[in-house]
């Protein structure tokens, strides 16, 4: 990214964002309305997240309970999807349960069992896969997925809409175009099971540096951080 970019106003990079989503969309014949645009605002304060609001943008996306708390104590909530897309400690889900509208790092039975006990119903959730299998990366393993899915049908409040990865730190596209293909090959494998507890038919894939890729390969939520809020340096320049 060149340093101009950092300078742009909200405006601006929110507008070149969505050009870009429809570019994307055009090159495979999607629609723009099946993408849904989250602005992860973990790095930027509350009234940073307030404008990004103002312009429109319902989706917010958090991976720290305390950073969720922090927005939601100053932000005028009204209409606003939160999404919690960090790694989540089993004893943080009971406060975060009722504060958040989507999980995106459901990644172990043990948590699924906590957000069923914690919750008074169902909570949309995508399984986090760990499509290339890295050591440290969390997520379960294409091969964990059947049994994984097969041991969530006891939890009444895991609802599964989707699944959700993040590719590897690289600048080779074509590997992190595999990890995005593969990720839809895996939920189409679940989703036609037709499990009434996990229609499984969203895919959350796609970051600032990667979103287009991700929209070409069948994203329908991305989950976009410093190409929009930017960081917290950026806010004050
Ligand atoms: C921070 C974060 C993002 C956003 O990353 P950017 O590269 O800043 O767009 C997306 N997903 C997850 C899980 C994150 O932690």
């Amino acid at each position: 990214m060149k340093s101009s970019d950092n300078v742009k106003p909200l405006e601006q990079r929110l507008a070149t964002i969505q050009q870009q989503i429809k570019k994307a969309c055009d090159k495979v014949q999607r629609s723009s309305d099946e993408v849904t645009l989250i602005a992860v605002t973990k790095q930027v304060s509350a009234a940073r997240a307030q404008a990004i609001l103002d312009l429109g943008v319902k989706n917010l996306g958090e991976n720290r309970l305390e950073g969720l708390l922090e927005k939601q104590e100053t932000i005028d909530e009204h209409g606003v999807n939160w999404h919690f897309i960090g790694n989540l400690q089993t004893r943080k889900v009971k406060e975060l349960i009722d504060r958040m509208n989507c999980l995106h790092s459901l990644d172990r039975l043990s948590l699924a069992k906590e957000v069923n006990k914690r919750s008074t119903k169902p909570v949309d959730c995508f399984v986090q896969v760990n499509v290339s299998g890295e050591e440290s990366k969390s997520g379960i393993t294409p091969q964990e997925i059947e049994g994984f899915f097969e041991q969530l049908a006891a939890y009444e409040n895991i609802h599964v809409i989707g699944l959700m990865t993040m590719a590897p730190n690289t600048e080779d596209e074509s590997v992190i175009r595999h990890v995005f293909r593969s990720l839809r090959e895996i939920r189409n494998s679940v989703a036609a099971k037709n499990l009434s507890y996990a229609p499984c038919t969203q895919l959350s894939m796609g970051m600032s540096n990667d979103f287009e890729i991700a929209i070409e390969e069948g994203a329908t939520h991305i989950r976009i951080g410093t190409a929009l809020a930017g960081t917290e340096r950026e806010e004050t320049e």
